[in-house]
């Protein structure tokens, strides 16, 4: 059994020159760091610009004033204690309210924030909620990081969960094989558990989140088969973050790696202005170029991510761009008038989130010459209602 040790101070990262260390004590004050003794072996401390330490250790650019805490404005789709109910079919518990590290970029860091109670330790209301809304067929189970409840907890929330007969798919959201693959690995007991639920025409998908290559580690890739092997569906989601994996080689890298040991690369996500996180954000034009372009280096098994937008209103796919226009697209809506709604926005090189492209309701032209006479300002225009005009080639 392999000896991981988890770290909350600074200075017990000794591979942090001292100076270094008493430097970053403001931004840990504010935003707690943790991680642990397997997680930081991955990073080569000789490479300031490490990936790995961009995703774990603090920065001093943490401080500057940007985003918000809640930037989806999750917690306005609270329904019960510990549930949030925002798309028709899907509901979130969050079960837990700590990860085995904290990530640099995240964004539900409020939870993990002295006096939130966004998380519940009692389930039940929230169980309630779903037995009593039978087009709830999807329920991910996340918060902070289910993998680190006891796996008698962790058990007695997939029972109850299955015990609903409308809810089809259960998805488990952890880091916890990129953070602590021996967590998986070590414990039979916590393997079986997630098997035990994942039956044959109700499965178990099991949502990891590895944000470079670097990460899948031969102990990674062997806690990602001892998932697959217990009957569980496995499937990685990542935000697109500077200085980790916006450079399309490394990104189609992840993508095809993953695809190679059968986890389905599944959403990729532009990061959301939350505090804290302006260093790792790549602007929305940006993180489409580079989205293509890893894509462009897979197979179609590897590129079946989506790059998308956790939006206040709803999952906005970036579908895709020309050299004046980007184009969007509800993959869910909040609201269910908005489904599958097709946008158009000239382009916007600065643009970090949807917001920018609204901006004070203005949008900049759209060349008259390609959409025609209705589409000159304003906010979005459906391409379908130009195109029943006839003012439309795209
Ligand atoms: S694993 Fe997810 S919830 Fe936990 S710190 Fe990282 S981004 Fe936040």
């Amino acid at each position: 059994m392999a000896k991981v040790r988890y770290v909350t101070h600074l200075d017990s990262v000794t591979s942090i020159p001292a100076r270094e260390r008493r430097r970053l004590a403001a931004v840990t004050e504010r935003f707690a760091f943790r991680a642990n003794t397997y997680y930081l072996g991955l990073i080569d401390w000789d490479d300031p610009d490490d990936p790995i330490r961009r995703i774990i250790v603090p920065d001093p650019a943490e401080l500057e004033d940007w985003g918000d805490l809640d930037a989806s404005d999750e917690s306005a789709y609270k329904v019960a204690p510990g549930l949030e109910h925002k798309y028709e079919y899907t509901a979130v518990l969050l079960a837990h309210d700590f990860c085995g590290g904290f990530c640099r970029f995240c964004f539900r860091k409020r939870l993990f924030l002295e006096g939130n109670s966004e998380v519940s330790r009692d389930v039940e209301p929230g169980l309630e909620y779903l037995r009593n809304h039978p087009r709830i067929t999807n329920v991910l189970v996340t918060g902070g990081d289910p993998l680190l409840l006891s796996n008698k907890r962790l058990d007695y929330i997939l029972s109850e969960l299955r015990a609903i007969e409308h809810i089809k798919v259960i998805r488990v959201g952890t880091k916890m094989a990129a953070f602590n693959p021996h967590r998986i690995l070590d414990d039979p007991e916590l393997v079986a558990t997630l098997g035990r639920h994942s039956l044959p025409e109700r499965k178990l998908y099991v949502m990891v989140h590895f944000n470079h290559p670097r990460e899948l580690t031969p102990t990674a890739v062997e806690a990602l088969n001892r998932l697959m092997d217990a009957g569980v569906v496995v499937a990685n989601q990542t935000p697109l973050l500077r200085g980790v994996n916006d450079d399309p080689e490394v990104l189609g890298e992840l993508f095809n790696r993953l695809s190679y040991i059968g986890a389905t690369p599944y959403y990729v996500f532009q990061v959301r202005p939350t505090q804290g996180n302006k260093h790792l954000v790549v602007p929305i034009e940006e993180a489409l170029s580079v989205f293509e372009e890893a894509r462009s280096h897979c197979s179609g098994l590897a590129k079946r991510a989506r790059l998308v937008m956790s939006h206040a209103s709803g999952k906005i796919e970036i579908v895709g761009a020309t050299g004046e226009l980007i184009f969007f697209r509800y993959h869910r809506a909040a609201d269910t008038h908005q489904r599958g709604r097709f946008m158009v926005f000239a382009r916007n090189p600065e643009a970090t989130w949807f917001d920018d492209y609204l901006r004070d309701g203005e949008v900049a032209a759209i060349p008259a010459s390609i959409f025609g006479p209705r589409a000159k300002i304003g906010a979005e225009v459906s391409v379908l209602e130009l195109l029943a005009e006839g003012g439309a080639s795209v």
